[in-house]
């Protein structure tokens, strides 16, 4: 048999043990604010200098922290693996690119990149974003986080879809299973028969639809996966 087709969905889970917050975590970045004043477009169109403020903050803190050791054991996987081993992301942080991943998938964007709102050009974001800097191309005042908020469309959804249509294995890392489309690739991956696998701290909500679950701390739980699966 060749070698699995591995499609691995990570979330905030696997970047907690690296010191950045989670959704639910208590006393966090997003513990402090509700989600509707940061995280979508209309809190950007009401009070811009609050949102680049908070994304500025968790820039600040990405940018300082380092990866663990589930971060480096995907990245190991990715490069020794025979088949292909497609990364996805909810998270913005870049710790995956940090732990050695090449190739990473930002469906909700990056805390690395600016966007014009004008005309969707992007270039590297400085560590501390004003309101209303100008875009380099089209000098519009429009510069915005390049993260999708609630209510906008995850980015490149189609390349996602084509690698869970082919996948062996499916695995989510360290996400609550919330938030969607991300929360529904478990079921696509079983629509083509993959083998589903969850490692998370505490169930996600969507943890009866995986066929195999792997409690514990990622920095524990991947290594020993990955080690697993290089074994064949
Ligand atoms: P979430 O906060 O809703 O869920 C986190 C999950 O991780 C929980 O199921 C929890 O049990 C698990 N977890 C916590 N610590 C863990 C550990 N050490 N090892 C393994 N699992 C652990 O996060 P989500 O599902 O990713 O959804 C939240 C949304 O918030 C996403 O859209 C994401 O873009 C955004 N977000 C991103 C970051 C980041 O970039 N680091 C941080 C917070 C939120
Ligand atoms: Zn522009």
């Amino acid at each position: 048999m060749s070698a699995p087709s591995i499609v691995i969905l990570t979330g905030a889970g696997i970047s907690a043990e690296s010191g950045l917050g989670t959704f639910r975590d208590e006393g966090g970045l997003w513990a402090q604010h509700r989600i509707e004043d940061v995280a979508t477009p209309e809190a950007f169109a009401r009070n811009p200098q609050l949102v680049v403020d908070f994304y500025n903050a968790r820039r600040t803190q990405a940018h300082a922290a380092t990866p663990n050791a589930a971060h480096v054991a995907i990245a190991r996987l990715q490069a020794n693996h025979a088949g292909p081993v497609t990364l996805v992301t909810q998270n913005v942080d870049d710790l995956h690119e940090k732990g050695g991943s090449q190739d990473v998938i930002h469906m909700h964007g990056a805390l690395t990149s600016a966007l014009c709102a004008t005309c969707d050009n992007r270039w590297p974001a400085p560590l501390t974003m004003a309101v209303g800097a100008a875009c380099p191309r089209c000098n519009a005042p429009a510069a915005r986080p390049d993260i999708v908020w609630f209510g906008e469309i995850p980015y490149h959804m189609e390349r996602i879809e084509r690698a869970l249509s082919a996948a062996d294995i499916f695995v989510a890392i360290g996400t609550s299973g919330n938030v969607y489309p991300a929360a529904g690739f478990v079921q696509m991956a079983r629509h083509v028969g993959a083998r589903t696998i969850e490692m998370n701290l505490d169930p996600g909500e969507n943890a009866g639809l995986f066929d195999e679950t792997r409690p514990g701390k990622a920095s524990d739980t991947v290594p020993v996966w990955v080690e697993t699966v290089l074994a064949g």
